[in-house]
């Protein structure tokens, strides 16, 4: 990290020095970070993008890809040079507004300066042809992201900080946008990105894929698996849903659980935010996790009944809304987690109150069950430690047994409704459950979030 920063600092000498029109008065660079707490380089200052158009191509048994990102974005400030996040590849071409650009390469940053100096405010164009071997990103807690190559294509999954391992990003979870996907690979894959299906075209060889993500994306939800599948298409309550199934694994029942879970969670958190929904179950055990990526969660493996509900919870709590740094991430895997909890309940099976009680069972001296605290992972080591799921769940569970089930339904539902599609924080969602409840939850919510420990009065 720190790294990087110096050698940011020296492009900046170098461009003062040599650089002259865009340097212009008022004109400056946008930062090179979004300023995340456990991730400051990715995402970037000085734009906010609204649109990616990805055109890319795959060959597995290379592992080369290839591809054209086209960005449009609008300056939020008055821009001389500006980031976005890359990972890796081969840069051969940069146009800013059609014009040809000079770039340069800093660790993750592609760092792009324009002809001409950028106005805030105004909507500009950047064009990205790059090609190379993608990467597999290895995160502070050891697991790996990114684009992942599987024996038949590769698993895309991008939490938190993959997505510059496969297309130029802004990759900040504040920086939403629209996505169009056009993914030619070998004739006989199937590439499942996000959003619908708008064709699938075929010449000789290879085969074309075409979807289109038109509600806002962060750029971590962004995927593009790839590989052999039985992909089934229908329809839940007028919604496209897509299903795509590696045809190695046995047909588990689970997926049939899908529509039924959809229209439970609309029932309780409010309409489904999204054009689609589906599930990618693929054959990716290297990855071993599963993720929530918006309109399709992929599954590293056949899940179980708790982690399908788990992934499609989150595109309420994670995808629609979503937080605005790191840190804040029992946001989504607290959620999720009582997601599952009171799906259970709801089938008549063990209920949230009883997971809780279980779990609180814990003693005070297992240490690692307790912390650190949901609210405060510390590090992005704890990022997805147990505790930010288990302890964040309990949080709400304990949440609903203080303020009661009137309460506690409105705080979950308005949460999503009016944050739908935006980022947030832990201090909002406290002050929306202040004031749907008209209590006041202070300590409450320091002693379950904040405090290290087993909470034991609240
Ligand atoms: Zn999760």
């Amino acid at each position: 990290m720190r790294k990087c920063l110096v050698g940011v600092a020296l492009l900046v000498c170098v461009f003062v020095m040599v650089g002259g029109v865009a340097a212009a008065a008022g004109f400056t660079a946008g930062a090179p970070g979004a300023g995340d707490p456990f991730f400051p380089l990715a995402g970037n200052g000085g734009y906010d993008v609204s649109h990616y158009g990805l055109t890319l191509s795959y060959d597995p048994p290379s592992n080369l890809l290839a591809g054209t990102a086209v960005i449009t974005a609008t300056a939020t400030q008055n821009l001389s040079r500006f980031d976005l996040d890359l990972r890796g590849f081969t840069v051969s071409t940069v146009l800013v507004n059609g014009r040809a650009t000079t770039f340069t390469r800093s660790g993750q940053e592609l760092v792009i300066t324009p002809k001409t100096g950028l106005m805030a405010g105004k909507s500009f164009q950047v064009t990205v042809d790059y090609a190379g071997a993608p990467s597999v990103v290895t995160d502070p807690d050891g697991s790996i992201e990114g684009w992942v190559p599987t024996n038949d294509g590769a698993f895309v999954v991008c939490e938190p900080q993959g997505a510059p391992a496969w297309y130029p990003v802004n990759d900040s979870p504040r920086d939403k946008a629209t996505f169009d996907f056009a993914i030619t690979v070998p004739h006989g894959l199937t590439v499942m990105a996000n959003g619908v299906l708008l064709s699938h075209l075929s010449s000789a060889s290879m085969t074309t894929w075409r979807w289109r993500e038109s509600d806002p994306m962060a750029p971590y939800l962004a995927t593009a698996t790839l590989g052999r599948f039985d992909l089934t298409q229908y329809e839940v309550d007028g919604i496209p849903a897509y299903v795509a199934v590696d045809p190695r694994l046995s047909k588990g029942q689970v997926l049939s659980k899908l529509p039924a879970a959809v229209r439970f969670y609309s029932s309780i958190y409010g309409p489904y935010p999204f054009t689609a929904v589906g599930a990618v179950v693929d054959s990716a055990k290297v990855v071993g996790y599963s993720l929530e990526t918006q309109t399709k969660p992929m599954f590293a493996y056949m899940p179980d009944e708790a982690t399908l509900v788990h992934e499609l919870s989150h595109m309420w709590y994670g995808d629609s809304v979503t937080l605005a740094q790191w840190p804040d991430i029992w946001l989504h895997e607290g959620f999720a987690t009582w997601s599952e909890w009171i799906w259970s309940e709801h089938e008549g099976n063990k209920t949230a109150h009883q997971y809780f009680k279980q779990m609180y069972n814990t003693p005070a001296s297992n240490i690692g069950f307790w912390n650190p605290p949901p609210g405060d992972p510390g590090t992005p080591v704890y990022l997805f430690d147990g505790t930010i799921y288990d302890r964040g769940g309990m949080t709400l569970q304990a949440l609903r047994e203080k303020v009661g089930d009137r309460a506690f339904f409105t705080i979950m539902r308005d949460w999503a409704q009016q944050n739908r599609f935006g980022t947030v924080t832990t201090p909002e969602f406290i002050a929306l459950a202040e004031r749907d409840s008209g209590m006041d939850l202070d300590t409450f919510f320091q002693v379950w979030l904040y405090e290290p420990g087993k909470p034991t009065a609240w």
